[in-house]
């Protein structure tokens, strides 16, 4: 794999300098450790500036390179985020290279998928935050419970639960139906290992939904123990910035053209430039009752097309 080059360490860590109020940075990729180089000139510094300014950390990681470049991070992280939607390695093989550029054998994607395991675990027991991520597609949909028990199995400590959107890498899959949706949390709630931390994202169920099915889901996602439903941080509180071309994105998923660059702008006048944005007029409600933000921009345009948030209101 070849990278084109990438933005001096000395601009990323100027332009963090220039946002007053920075609490987190996610390194993503791709595998942003796939060049270990990357690793020790690029990441490591970031991670090392993070921690001595009191900014918390994510890494973005598939796990299924050599444990020693992840144990080299280890130690400057705060959270190491993958992504779980299998059950073995016939599934990883099937899903996890949907979008590859070139064929994977069955006997690659099952190495690949025990190291990816067998990291998850090492560096689960070594101490470090592993949180796993599972989408809710119409290829999981009705497999959560047992991917849930493998994470847990895995020792990470978090499962975060997206449901997958259309959007350009996944505009080729079909939607799950909200039906399909709510029985699906409610069967992953049912089952779940109740002492680890559960966080949902990007869910399509609002507090000022009519029908009164979601809004009995929102009130048992508010109710469970240990689960947290997360705000949208897109648009409210992230940007997404490419350090191979400096371009600033307000979704990392969606097809919005760039808000900037890191070249012409500092960060916070590009936030201020998306607050202005149409588009974030259309869906920058907030409801305080329900500490709701409203949806983000791919939840409103996959089910809420002719809705404005803007009207409406929390009902509990
Ligand atoms: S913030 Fe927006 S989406 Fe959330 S409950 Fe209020 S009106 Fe509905």
């Amino acid at each position: 794999m070849t990278e084109g080059p990438h933005i001096p360490l000395s601009v990323i860590l100027n332009k963090l300098d220039q946002v007053e109020h920075l609490e987190t940075i996610s390194l993503t990729g791709g595998e942003p450790s796939y060049h270990i180089k990357i690793v020790k000139d690029y990441m490591l510094p970031i991670l090392k500036y993070a921690r001595e300014r009191g900014i918390r950390t994510q890494i973005n990681s598939n796990l299924t390179l050599d444990l020693e470049r992840y144990e080299l991070l280890a130690p400057y992280l705060d959270v190491m985020h993958i992504s779980f939607n299998y059950l073995n390695a016939d599934d990883f093989h099937q899903v996890g290279f949907v979008n590859a550029q070139r064929t994977v054998g069955q006997d690659t994607a099952t190495r690949m998928y025990e190291r990816m395991v067998n990291n998850t675990i090492a560096l689960s027991k070594g101490g470090l935050y592993v949180s796993a991520e599972s989408m809710i597609n119409t290829r999981t949909h009705e497999k959560l419970p047992q991917i849930h028990q493998l994470i847990d199995e895995m020792g990470c400590k978090r499962h975060e639960v997206h449901p997958m959107y259309a959007s350009s890498f996944a505009s080729h899959l079909p939607m799950v139906s909200l039906d399909e949706l709510r029985a699906s949390i409610h069967g992953l709630l049912d089952s779940r290992n109740r002492d680890m931390w559960m966080l949902f994202g990007t869910l399509p169920f609002f507090a000022c939904n009519e029908l009164e099915a979601d809004r009995l889901l929102v009130k048992r996602l508010r109710e469970e123990p240990n689960v947290t439903v997360r705000n949208d941080p897109d648009g409210r509180n992230r940007l997404n910035i490419s350090t191979f071309t400096g371009e600033v994105f307000v979704t990392d998923f969606a097809n919005e053209p760039p808000l900037g660059s890191i070249h012409q702008d500092e960060l916070d006048t590009i936030f201020a430039r998306w607050e202005s944005n149409p588009l974030n007029q259309r869906v920058n409600c907030f409801c305080t009752a329900a500490s709701c933000c409203g949806p983000n921009l791919l939840v409103a345009d996959s089910y809420y097309k002719t809705v404005d948030f803007k009207k409406r209101q929390a009902l509990i």
